[in-house]
């Protein structure tokens, strides 16, 4: 999980934009895809201006109106999306017009308008599902193919159709000899389609592979010598599919959801684990906001375990008076701080979110970190037992 901090930053944008309500259907989100016209996504809100003359209630109307001049204004001098896409939420919050944007980190796959009670975000979660990449292989005796699924996204490699007879035999031929033939066939094709499969599945980046088809084939071929032990190893599901073309891709990403959810579980279990572990037996972890940022600064940081429920902040002040400085971690809401000199109240110079400044401070001091869910008892334990920050550390 190396991009664990900006998946942490993304998922947290977006439980901010899921708590906010509108009064009434008042709220706007536009999906921009890369590479579309910024100039088209502008008519297209005109238009929308248009029709908001229609609302029958005065609030609503003024609301969506306000809403859509502020996004209009904010493409103005837009001259292309970024690389992936936009996604811009404006509307009335409290009385006043807000605007956000998300800059995803994977492609906008639709072009939308949406104007609701809510900020409409599901294609957005839909990237956070998983961020690891999958090798999926589909085999029988007359097709097969090959797909990567990154993320969310299928990218097909390759399909292939085999040079393998059908089962009938032509008039003349001994059955005995045409099985044999089918067998040799057979044979070379499971090889081809073994050979694009190492070739395209053994990089590190590859976290498992899904091996699908239908019937008994998908065995035969797994059983043979055909994949490599590096891409045996990785095998993490087996699942029967209808078709052999980029139909069964779909199928087989649809079916292996849960498996790689479970996947992604079982890993932090084990990191998890293995931290229980080391703390119990003062071995090589330590826990608590003073001695893992100690431990991170000294270097001694291997893994950063921080729990995602954490919704600290990391507050510096700063006195108007003599410039002094002071840094703490507030956990609720910002209190007063007084200068040590002069007794007067400080500023806030520099507000942060508390996971993000120790995931930043790791990433200087070359440690990996892990934002740990509270989707399992063992992430449950972590927030309640250990406080919710951790450290498999490198040396004591
Ligand atoms: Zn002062």
């Amino acid at each position: 999980m190396a991009h664990s901090k900006e998946r942490y930053l993304f998922r947290k944008k977006l439980k901010e934009l899921s708590g906010m309500k509108g009064q009434g259907t008042e709220l706007i989100t536009i999906y921009i895809p890369p590479n579309y016209q910024v100039s088209e996504i502008t008519n297209k809100l005109r238009e929308e201006a248009g029709q908001a003359m229609n609302i029958k209630s005065k609030q609503t109307r003024k609301s969506v109106t306000s809403a859509i001049e502020r996004l209009i204004h904010a493409l103005k001098n837009m001259k292309k999306p970024p690389a992936n896409g936009l996604v811009l939420f404006s509307g009335n919050l409290n009385d006043k017009v807000v605007l956000f944007s998300i800059e995803p980190p994977e492609p906008v796959p639709i072009q939308t308008y949406r104007c609701d009670s809510s900020f409409f975000l599901d294609p957005l979660w839909d990237m956070l599902k998983t961020d690891e990449v999958y090798g999926l292989l589909i085999v029988d005796r007359r097709e097969a193919t090959l797909a990567m699924l990154r993320g969310k996204k299928v990218d097909i490699i390759k399909s292939m159709g085999s040079q393998v007879p059908g089962k009938h035999r032509a008039g003349g031929q001994s059955s005995v000899r045409f099985e044999r033939l089918i067998e040799i066939a057979a044979h070379e094709w499971f090889k081809k389609v073994g050979e694009l499969a190492n070739k395209s599945f053994e990089p590190e980046e590859v976290k498992g592979v899904i091996l699908g088809g239908p019937g008994p084939t998908k065995h035969e071929f797994l059983n043979g010598d055909f994949l490599s032990n590096i891409v045996k190893g990785k095998i993490v599901g087996i699942i029967d599919t209808s078709y052999t073309d980029e139909f069964g891709i779909r199928e087989l990403v649809q079916k292996s959801g849960s498996i790689m959810e479970g996947l992604e579980i079982v890993q932090e279990k084990k990191l998890l684990d293995k931290f229980f572990m080391e703390a119990a037996t003062g071995g090589l972890a330590t826990y608590g906001e003073k001695e893992v940022r100690d431990a991170l600064v000294m270097g001694k940081v291997d893994t950063l375990l921080l729990s995602e429920d954490l919704s600290w902040k990391r507050v510096k002040f700063v006195c108007p008076q003599c410039g002094a400085e002071k840094e703490m971690t507030v956990k609720g809401n910002i209190p007063i701080v007084r200068c040590d000199k002069e007794n007067s109240e400080m500023q806030v110079s520099v507000e942060k979110d508390f996971v993000e400044e120790l995931a930043e401070i790791a990433e200087q001091m070359g440690s990996k970190i892990e934002i740990i869910s509270t989707d399992t008892p063992e992430g449950e334990q972590f927030l309640k037992g250990f406080g919710g920050i951790g450290a498999l550390l490198r040396f004591k």
